[in-house]
């Protein structure tokens, strides 16, 4: 099974009677994965929105369906890909990440794999390559609540531009992960958007305004005149808990974990932490429960990390962000990512 159902699905604009029964019902009625494509001022020209590679982020399908209610004049010819809608249908509705015993949606691409994510992502990659878009934007939720962020493999004008008709702060790692926007080209950039947390009322908001300037600007690749100043952070340390690790969450230690976080530990999201501050509290492991990884190798926990007594305490000055208090998340993916002053 699965290999039709994995295949990209091309449907029109939810009619209005299917907008008056809701996203939730259209979701469920469509076939599959879903393409839908708007016409455009320029129609050799071409720009694709990605959403719901995770299926618990919903920002960007929800701004999808108020702007489709009444569809801005396209500069080009715009797609877009609903993508997991089978996780994101599951069990009551953007409550799952991916279907439970299936790999994360957007670890597959560009790594080869056998089942029906694989079948997806390249289905979706190949699209992409066939019609050679001028930008792409892949939107997202963080796990955890915080602002927008974007994130790229790369800091050109184009990668700046685009993250910038979204959000302040763009992000370019060197960690590679199979996610789509690491297939970003020189003719077709990619980046992902983080809208914010998928509770937090802002990340609609972020979704449909950016999508707005994505699809109506003319010009989505050189910087706009400054409505913002981008702040560009690199090189994200990603941080983990070994396998088999325990994490709690919870205001103060707990007993046999390897590691305790505050349960507001979500609030440090993006703002500067000076060097010594105490993170959290670490187990009979000590700093051995946790490891780095910066996309080209494994830094030593000790060039970010000390252990105080049973705190954890930050080495340097230090930014966190992607903070989750999801301990499967946390386990599955990682704690959080950080740059060092
Ligand atoms: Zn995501």
């Amino acid at each position: 099974m699965g290999g039709a159902r994995m295949r990209l699905h091309s449907v029109p604009l939810p009619s209005v009677e299917q907008r008056q029964r809701g996203l939730m019902d259209w979701l469920g009625q469509l076939p599959g994965p879903a393409w839908l494509t708007l016409p455009g001022r320029e129609p050799d020209r071409h720009r694709v929105v990605v959403t719901l590679l995770h299926g618990n982020e919903p920002s960007g399908v929800r701004a999808l369906w108020q702007l489709w209610a009444e569809p801005p004049q396209c500069a080009v010819t715009t797609h877009f890909c609903l993508a997991n809608l089978d996780a994101a249908l599951f069990e009551g509705g953007f409550v799952h990440r991916h279907r439970p015993g299936q790999p994360d949606m957007n670890r597959c691409f560009g790594r080869a794999g056998a089942g029906e994510a694989y079948q997806l992502t390249a289905a979706i990659a190949e699209r992409i390559a066939e019609l050679a878009p001028e930008a792409v934007v892949d939107l997202h939720n963080t796990s955890g609540s915080g602002p927008s962020f974007a994130v790229t493999i790369a800091d050109t004008e184009a990668h700046r531009a685009l993250s910038g008709l979204f959000t302040e702060r763009m992000l370019r790692t060197r960690v590679r992960l199979g996610a789509l926007m690491e297939l970003t080209t020189p003719t077709t950039p990619i980046v992902t958007i983080e809208c914010g947390g998928a509770l937090d009322p802002a990340s609609d908001e972020v979704a449909r305004a950016g999508l707005t300037r994505f699809m109506a600007l003319d010009s989505v690749l050189t910087e706009q005149p400054a409505t913002w100043q981008l702040d560009c952070l690199y090189d994200p340390i990603r941080v983990q808990l070994m396998p088999a690790g325990k994490i709690r969450y919870r205001a103060e230690p707990v007993f046999g974990a390897d590691l305790t976080l505050p349960p507001d530990i979500e609030r440090l999201n993006f703002g500067w932490l000076p060097a010594h501050s105490p993170l959290g509290w670490l187990g009979e492991r000590g700093l051995a429960a946790l490891a780095l990884s910066d996309g080209l190798g494994r830094p030593p926990v000790e060039s970010l990390f000390y252990q105080a007594g049973n705190e954890l305490r930050l080495a340097k000055d230090s930014k966190l962000f992607m903070i989750t208090t999801n301990p499967t998340i946390a386990l599955s993916d990682c704690l959080f990512y950080m740059v060092v002053a």
